[in-house]
């Protein structure tokens, strides 16, 4: 990967695709965590004499411009972070007034552009659009690390009509997960969790035969389970995914630990009246919606002298307090390893670690779930290659 020490960016006009994916509720910015990670590179283009033009998406926009998904609430957060006055450009991204609204822009100046998704070409990888886009600058830095596993134009498309580089939050991210894949200290456990097994498939198939032990929590360990004939009640499961499950718990089988009981709720909800059963006899009329005591103190006990750890994916229904005591033991059981690598990737995972307050105790928090995964994965991220 090309790196900021190989981009020339004095007197340029430096196009930095940024992840500004963050929760907004009512206009006002919940997590800065994603702009405080692209600070590095921005004091690091900015001193080198570039001006800085910032590209992100947020949210899901399918018609255009619409008020709900604007950057708007993001530029006087990112002023805060950063330091100095931002331009809000509010016209779309390719448009005229964009590029009129830029034309005046100084080194040692910033833009944030508008959500790149509100242009139709973008998640298309449109070459007219990656075209019109670099225009708007002489050089391209990816720094989006949570959208670099994306053929979008913002993304990798741009890196074709421009001298580009990753930026310093990708170069360390593509790093700290590589430790992951190339020859990591044994013994490596892996911990992964969330709500469907066909999800994260992928993923399972290619660590199983790299990792010592693979943790299973959440949703989908309740099609591991079904597949070997236990009782789930109304838990979440796949069905179609019963044979594939058989098929690893024989090939791996005594490197996979499944949760031996459950906490079980008469409803999908935070109030719902809670029970503990083993994990293959629920009762028809009660869903698995956590792990149980008992497999929480056997998934620490199962981390105590792993030299690298990697976490995807809640234990359990976490959103509602009730049902998040799985999630945050293994925060913590994570937090406490001593002389170990860990990494925690996917939204749930870090803010379950981040309100444990323990997040200084982990080795590398990734930016990126998506992402992290499709490394994982074993595949190469298109914007990676695009800047390489
Ligand atoms: P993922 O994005 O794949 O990591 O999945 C995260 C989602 O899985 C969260 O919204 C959790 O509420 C959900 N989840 C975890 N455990 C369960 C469960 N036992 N039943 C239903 N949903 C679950």
């Amino acid at each position: 990967m090309k790196t900021l020490e190989n981009l020339n960016v004095q007197g340029k006009r430096v196009l930095v695709r940024v992840d500004y994916n963050l929760p907004i509720k009512d206009g006002v910015v919940q997590d800065t965590t994603r702009v405080e990670a692209s600070l590095p590179t921005l004091h690091k283009l900015l001193e080198g004499g570039a001006a800085v033009i910032l590209m992100s998406h947020l949210g899901r926009p399918k018609n255009g411009i619409e008020d709900k998904f604007r950057l708007a609430p993001i530029a006087p957060v990112l002023e805060k972070l950063l330091g100095k006055p931002v331009r809000y450009v509010a016209s779309s991204p390719a448009s005229n007034e964009t590029a009129a609204a830029l034309a005046d822009l100084k080194p040692g100046e910033v833009a944030l552009l508008e959500n790149v998704r509100f242009e139709a070409g973008e998640e298309k990888n449109d070459r007219a659009l990656s075209e019109k886009l670099s225009k708007l600058g002489d050089a391209f830095v990816l720094d989006a690390f949570g959208s670099a596993h994306r053929a979008h134009s913002s993304v990798s498309g741009v890196a074709e009509f421009l001298p580009s580089a990753g930026g310093i939050l990708l170069e360390q991210e593509v790093k700290a997960l590589g430790q992951l894949i190339a020859n990591p200290n044994a013994p490596y456990v892996v911990i992964i969790g969330g709500a469907k097994v066909s999800d994260k498939l992928k993923v399972i198939e290619n660590l199983l035969p790299k990792v010592d032990k693979m943790l299973i929590g959440g949703g989908m360990a309740y099609t591991f389970v079904k597949a070997q004939g236990g009782k789930i009640g109304k838990s979440i499961h796949e069905d179609d995914f019963l044979t594939k499950a058989l098929e690893l718990l024989a090939t791996y089988g005594s490197k996979i630990v499944l949760p031996t009981d459950t906490l079980c709720g008469d409803a999908f909800s935070n109030e719902a009246n809670t029970s503990v059963h083993p994990t293959n006899a629920i009762p028809d009329d009660l869903e698995g919606m956590d792990i149980g005591p008992d497999s929480q103190v056997a998934f620490a006990a199962a981390l105590v002298g792993a030299k690298t750890v990697f976490w995807n994916g809640p234990m359990g229904v976490f959103e509602f307090p009730t049902f998040a005591s799985g999630t945050n033991a293994v925060a913590n059981a994570l937090a406490k390893l001593e002389g170990a690598y860990t990494v925690v990737g996917g939204g749930d995972s870090v803010s379950a670690i981040n309100k444990s307050g323990q997040a200084d105790k982990i080795s590398h928090i990734s930016t990126g779930g998506g992402a992290s995964l499709e490394l994982l994965e074993g595949l190469e991220l298109p914007g990676v290659v695009a800047v390489s």
